[in-house]
């Protein structure tokens, strides 16, 4: 969710109705994915089949590539409630407790950013998924007395952006955990053509599969190009988005030819230019373009890792000979023996 944090309030909710609009709702118009999803499938029949609860599944990965979405589905198919919250609006061992205690049994508790939950509330999550049990404090000082509530069978899903950022208890008590992937541009294309049939609008099949080629692997990002294509089309074309269509508002919208954007660039050429391809702090990269250091590491190093563009060394960040070459820069001596 960073790239939202960016936007007016109102912006952030015309975004959040968007997606809403454009989210699939069951396994069939889940793209993509697929070694997950076969996997989830199963877990979701076997848990229906025995009136279980579903184990509790932890989904990790970048921003906008679904985890949020396998959490409605997932909730969908096993035909049960879902709740959903975040590691951040958690902020009172109450306002968990309130959660889970009004579940009906086998409902699905979402909870985004889980790696940004408290301490203290972290703790009191762990009964509840271990035992679906409670332990409650009444009172202070010399009357205070433990008190165990009992929950109904539930499964908690929780989302983030890396595994690391979990505690190993926290993590431990996930009896599934999936990391999600890029995607394909194959994939982005499917997808693109469905959120423009919900849309309402025309996208010729090489518009279709340039947005896909250029958004970053990232289903959010290729649903926002979509979007911001439209305008163009409405109102310099037809109405239609066709390739030159697609391939001249994309360069206005300042993402290039590989699908990076601007702060794609400037990460990169900050490592070139500053700090001689690197190796380089990533609180030091963040600093120098202006960005949170979480927000570099989940959304921006992720794709740029895997395309080849830096590399993570423990030293620090280190840009590819890739990526020298792709700004047309003089490779220095040293960095190619690196790769
Ligand atoms: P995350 O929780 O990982 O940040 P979301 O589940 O909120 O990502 O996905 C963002 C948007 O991208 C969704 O609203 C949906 O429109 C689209 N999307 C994500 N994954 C898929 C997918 N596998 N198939 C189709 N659309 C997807």
């Amino acid at each position: 969710m960073a790239r939202n944090e960016s936007l007016s309030p109102a912006a952030a909710t015309d975004e959040v109705r968007l997606e809403a609009s454009l989210r699939p709702r069951n396994f069939v118009d889940y793209v993509g994915q697929t070694a997950v999803v076969d996997k989830l499938k199963v877990y979701v029949k076997a848990a229906k089949g025995r009136g279980d609860s579903l184990d509790h599944c932890l989904f990790s990965g970048p921003p906008g590539l679904g985890k949020t979405s396998l959490a409605y589905i997932i909730s969908a198919e096993l035909g049960v409630g879902l709740h959903v919250t975040s590691g951040p609006a958690l902020e009172k061992k109450g306002d968990l407790a309130g959660l889970l205690t009004n579940l009906q049994p086998r409902d699905v508790l979402f909870i985004d950013e889980i790696h940004r939950l408290g301490a203290a509330i972290e703790e009191y999550l762990y009964p509840a998924m271990e035992d679906f049990r409670l332990d409650v404090t009444i009172d202070t000082g010399p009357a205070a007395r433990a008190m165990k509530i009992e929950l109904p069978p539930f499964t908690l899903i929780g989302a983030t952006t890396r595994t690391g950022l979990l505690t190993s208890p926290l993590r431990d008590r996930f009896q599934i955990q999936e990391r999600l992937d890029f995607y394909t541009p194959a994939d982005l294309e499917r997808i693109l053509l469905r959120s423009a049939q919900i849309l309402g609008v025309e996208v010729e099949p090489d518009g279709a599969k340039e947005i896909a080629r250029r958004a970053r692997g990232t289903p959010r990002i290729a649903n926002r190009l979509l979007r911001r294509l439209r305008d163009f089309a409405e109102v310099e074309g037809n109405g239609k988005i066709t390739l030159a269509l697609a391939a001249a508002a994309l360069k206005r919208l300042d993402v290039d030819e590989n699908g990076l954007d601007q702060m794609d660039r400037r990460v990169l050429l900050t490592i070139i230019d500053k700090f001689n391809g690197g190796p380089v702090g990533v609180e030091t990269i963040a600093a120098a373009v202006g960005e949170e250091r979480d927000t570099v590491e989940d959304v921006y190093e992720p794709f740029l890792l895997q395309q080849g563009f830096l590399q993570r060394t423990p030293r620090g960040r280190v840009a590819t000979v890739r990526a020298f070459e792709y700004f047309g820069r003089k490779v220095p001596k040293g960095q190619a023996a690196l790769f």
